[in-house]
């Protein structure tokens, strides 16, 4: 029987706040119905703030951060779950709140762990990670809005993130005209090639705007917040669909009510953290079926778990392109 599990481990005490790759008891990882030994984590940025202390992630300590993991169950008292079945978890404060998935074991409420589908492997899991669900939540919004390819362009802000580019390439797989938003013109062609139709500059977006402006799009997935998402509303054509996940501009939302009560225009947030089973299952489902593995191997990196937390300064520092994958076995 294994006694500790190596782990990242944050810690704040006389020492200061610190992180280190350590062992850590599995008694004391084991507190929920479902025991896992931890395939895959990933290197999120909300990760690199927690093993960094660079923002106020963490609230319990010790805490093991990564508030995502790909796995096989080694224990069960669910019946949802049993010995051996692959599952995956995203959010729920797991790497916040509850020990998560930057280890070599993981403990989890089995109302959190969904299935893996049986064409994902845990690695490729986890190079979808947070941002890919979080993109395929929001297409999913738009569809069930009534958007489809034939109602028209659909606008992508924030186009080289995460959440972005998955968005960028799921919905030219649908079938979709996408236009690209992106403060980085440099990497236009890159945008293209994933199935960007037309690059725009962000800052025709990114300062206040007009309540109303010219209808362009039939709707847009924005990822930005701020003026970003203002202006978007304001462009969106009469009755158009606009989903809401992120703030990489900014909290606020200096906007008018005109694209609402002139447009009919919606606006839909999404949360991937506190989401319902029953949607998670669906976008993980989706994602099966649409994301080619060729695809996930040209946005990621693997590496072991020993590298995590030089990698989590390097990502803060802007000095990591793409996705980082970690190998937790
Ligand atoms: P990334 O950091 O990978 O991407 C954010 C992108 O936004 C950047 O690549 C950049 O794109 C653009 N951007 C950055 N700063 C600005 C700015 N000042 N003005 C306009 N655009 C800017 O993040 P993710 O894609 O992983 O996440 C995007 C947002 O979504 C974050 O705020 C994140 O917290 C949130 N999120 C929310 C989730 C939820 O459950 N609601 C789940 C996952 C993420 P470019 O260079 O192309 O301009």
């Amino acid at each position: 029987m294994t006694t500790s599990a190596k782990s990242i481990v944050i810690n704040k005490d006389d020492q200061g706040y610190h992180a280190n790759y350590t062992d850590f008891p599995v008694e004391s990882i084991h507190q929920h119905n479902v025991n896992i030994d931890v395939d895959y984590s990933t290197l999120n940025y909300k990760d690199a703030l927690a093993i960094t202390g660079a923002g106020p992630v963490v609230r319990q300590f010790p805490m093991i951060p990564g508030i995502d993991l790909a796995g096989t169950v080694s224990e069960s008292d669910s019946d949802e779950f049993k010995t051996g079945d692959t599952v995956l978890l995203n959010g729920f404060g797991v790497g916040e709140k509850y020990l998560g998935g930057l280890s070599e074991k993981a403990s989890m409420k089995s109302d959190w762990l969904i299935p893996l589908p049986a064409n994902l492997t845990p690695k490729q899991a986890m190079q979808i990670g947070t941002a890919g669900y979080t993109a395929m939540l929001s297409i999913i919004a738009l569809e069930k809005h009534g958007i489809s390819p034939q109602t028209g362009e659909v606008l992508v802000t924030g186009a080289n993130g995460g959440v972005g580019s998955f968005a960028i390439y799921l919905l030219n797989k649908l079938g979709f005209d996408v236009v690209a938003t992106t403060g980085r013109m440099n990497e236009s062609e890159h945008l293209q090639k994933l199935g960007a139709k037309r690059v725009l500059s962000r800052d025709e977006f990114s300062t206040a705007g007009k309540p109303l402006a010219k209808e362009q799009f039939a709707a847009a997935i924005d990822s930005v917040g701020s003026h970003t998402l203002a202006n978007v509303c304001a462009s969106i054509n009469y009755g158009g669909v606009v989903t809401a996940c992120g703030l990489a501009q900014g909290m606020d939302f200096p906007a008018t009510v005109a694209p609402f009560i002139l447009r009919g225009i919606s606006l839909i947030g999404i949360d991937s953290v506190m989401r319902p089973k029953a949607d998670r299952i669906e976008a993980w489902q989706r994602l099966s079926e649409l994301v080619e593995p060729e695809y996930l191997d040209t946005i990621s990196r693997e590496i072991p778990l020993s590298d995590a937390i030089s990698h989590a300064d390097a990502l803060l520092k802007g000095e990591i392109r793409g996705r980082v994958v970690v190998n937790c076995k």
